[in-house]
């Protein structure tokens, strides 16, 4: 019995198979370079998480808003994804799991807040409580 999982590392998108082979060995088909096969296992032992970083934050009572990706990020896109959110600007008040960027680098995956935060400005206090 086989797992099936497509590897991120780079846009090709092999379909990696992936079986237990004795107690720490993993066999490995589908993969079209050796870099598929590092992926798989390192997927078995340590699987990704969704990238976690922060945003400028302006209004706000800190200077950037932690947010996170809504699925996972493909591997090869990780250090162009993780410029535009370093580079993005917010304005506080904003809800936690807002937005924050829309269908990153044509991924599907949105940016998106990790936290609620209200304006510091006193002109959007009414809007901090929504
Ligand atoms: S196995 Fe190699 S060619 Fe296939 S997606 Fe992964 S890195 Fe790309």
């Amino acid at each position: 019995m086989y797992l099936e999982k497509r590897c991120l590392v780079c846009p090709v998108g092999c379909i990696l198979k992936i079986e237990k082979d004795g107690d720490s060995d993993y066999l490995i088909r589908g993969n079209k370079c050796g870099r598929g096969k590092d992926f798989a296992i390192k997927e078995m032992k340590e699987p990704s998480r969704v990238l976690t970083s922060r945003v400028i934050l302006k209004n706000g009572p800190m200077s950037r808003l932690p947010v996170k990706t809504s699925d996972i990020i493909p591997q090869y896109l990780v250090d162009k994804c993780m410029e535009i959110i370093r580079t993005t600007e917010v304005t506080a008040p904003v809800k936690m799991g807002q937005i924050i960027i829309e269908n990153i680098l044509n991924t599907n995956i949105n940016v998106v807040a990790a936290r609620k935060v209200n304006s510091t400005n006193p002109r959007n206090l009414n809007s901090n409580s929504q």
